[in-house]
């Protein structure tokens, strides 16, 4: 327990929850209405229009009250029955839970992805899961699984790839992907990718606090629920599709997460959503170049697809990078992302999504830069100096509309 409050600002700089921006607590704070009556209707047609576009997509979105976690489940359930065989790539710690789901549920997922830590450094290699269902001939595999923004590691993937190699391999299988943290914050493409369930959650670019989770549908995930037997219920899409077609839901809805739903929907769309994505991407760059800056190693071994979400730092040897992030957080109140899985004590993830910009990403380095020094890590220079120069030279981002 702390012995005061401490003063200024909580710097939250963990890869989800991101920062709630001001707007969206506010709106937050209407007063909750009737769910059935027809004002919350105006709500729930604006936001189930919205979300479309934020995916990309002219398809259904459905809006559960929820995590990411149950999002996921209900892309499963919904699509998949009882021992179905499904891909799953392993790019992470993620990845790797939502295997542990799949089993949980009585599927027979299968890992795929190079292995040990080298596998959790890169994104998904498209052509593995090409020879793999090339390989399958009798169509036994149901289903694709990949993640397209690993939290875990700060990895990227190529989902496109991904379905073109479904499609060389000339397979059936629904193309299942999850962009939890991806959404609003690096490129995203339902249609055009052809996802079949695009999975997401509204703690990270979306700026909401946690508690809504998404589950964007194609045509060809629709005719497998009609033929899905895994046991379903709360997720059921049926009875949530039905009720949306008038603007409201088959439960009780988080309206007051919906009202800031609808508020950041406006946010991101004032600003643009490919200037939203060009923001990320500056941001990240300026993160690596302080890592680079620090003489650390960053976690993505592959340059193509860093995230613009977060940055993995790697701790040299020996150097315990869960007390470099505690003596940050006690010492300048700053939130730093944890190692998870097997990364756990070997790096930390600096958020850099949803409501951050060059100033809020200075705070969150400088922070880095004191603690790691403060800790007795070896620093090669200044990172932060580093990055100030780099968002010195790339002004993209200016303030006033173009
Ligand atoms: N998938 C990814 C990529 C995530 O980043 C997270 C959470 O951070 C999850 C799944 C799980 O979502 P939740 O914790 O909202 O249930």
């Amino acid at each position: 327990k702390l012995d005061f409050h401490p003063s200024g600002r909580h710097v939250l700089q963990i890869p989800g929850p991101s920062p709630v921006p001001d707007r969206l607590l506010r709106a937050m704070s209407y007063p909750t209405i009737d769910h059935r009556g027809p004002e919350f209707a105006m709500l729930g047609l604006k936001v189930l229009a919205g979300i479309k576009r934020i995916f990309k997509t002219t398809q259904p979105v459905i809006i559960y009250s929820s995590s990411g976690t149950g999002a996921w489940e209900g892309a499963l359930v919904n699509t998949l029955c009882p021992g179905d065989r499904i891909l799953m790539y392993e790019t992470g710690h993620f990845a790797s839970l939502w295997r542990e789901m799949a089993e949980n549920l009585g599927l027979r997922p299968e890992r795929i992805g190079r292995d040990g830590v080298e596998g959790w450094r890169r994104g998904v290699e498209a052509d593995l899961i090409e020879q793999r269902l090339r390989a399958d001939g009798g169509h036994a595999i149901k289903a694709v699984c990949v993640v397209h923004n690993e939290t875990s590691t700060g990895v990227t993937s190529d989902i496109a790839s991904v379905r073109r190699a479904i499609d060389a391999a000339g397979h059936p299988a629904l193309l299942l992907v999850d962009t939890i943290s991806g959404l609003a914050s690096a490129d995203y493409r339902h249609d055009a990718w052809g996802a079949d369930v695009t999975v997401s959650g509204s703690q990270k670019g979306l700026m909401l606090p946690p508690g809504l989770g998404f589950n964007a549908v194609s045509q060809k995930a629709l005719h497998a629920h009609a033929a899905a037997r895994l046991p379903r219920s709360y997720w059921d899409w049926t009875p949530i599709l039905k009720a949306n077609e008038t603007g409201y839901w088959p439960t009780t809805p988080n309206t007051n997460l919906l009202y800031a739903l609808s508020e950041a929907i406006e946010m991101i769309e004032e600003e643009g959503l490919d200037r939203v994505f060009a923001r990320h991407a500056r941001l990240a760059e300026a993160c690596r170049a302080a890592v680079r800056g620090w003489g650390l190693d960053i976690q993505c071994a592959d340059p193509q697809v860093y995230s613009p979400v977060l940055t993995g730092v790697m701790m040299p040897e020996g150097v315990d990078a869960n007390a470099v992030r505690q003596r940050i957080a006690e010492t300048f109140d700053l939130s730093l992302g944890t190692g998870l899985g097997r990364m756990a004590g070997r790096m930390f993830r600096i958020g850099h999504l949803g409501d951050c910009n060059d100033l809020s990403l200075m705070a969150a380095l400088a922070g880095c830069e004191m603690g790691l020094k403060l800790s007795g890590v070896r620093l090669a220079g200044s990172g932060v100096v580093a990055a100030m120069d780099l968002l010195a030279r790339t002004e993209v981002h200016s303030l006033t509309k173009v």
